[in-house]
């Protein structure tokens, strides 16, 4: 992998790609809603957790439960609860371009 540190990122970045855009004359839609899941704390199993302290992704491609991913995203935070410290990671799926 000739992907370093991967740079820290912050949730609200978004790339300035090419806006797809809609038809033109076609009714504005919302798309369905995919939820992803509640993270939770592996001491005391509460979902209540602070800010998330940092965030990086990592291009890396692999494949989870069988489907094929091409990011990890590590979000640092802790249990409001409990305090533990955790990592939520999760992996996307990304097109390029
Ligand atoms: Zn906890």
């Amino acid at each position: 992998m000739t992907n370093r540190k991967s740079a820290a990122l912050t949730t609200a970045a978004s790339p300035a790609a090419k806006r797809p855009g809609r038809p033109r004359g076609a009714a504005t839609q919302s798309p369905p809603t995919a939820e992803a899941l509640l993270t939770r704390c592996i001491k005391c199993g509460s979902t209540e957790r602070t800010a998330y302290r940092r965030t990086t992704e990592t291009a890396h491609h692999g494949t989870k439960h069988g489907e094929p991913y091409t990011h990890i995203i590590r979000r640092w935070t802790s249990c409001a609860a409990c305090g533990q410290h955790r990592v939520d990671m999760s992996h996307e799926n990304r097109v390029s371009g």
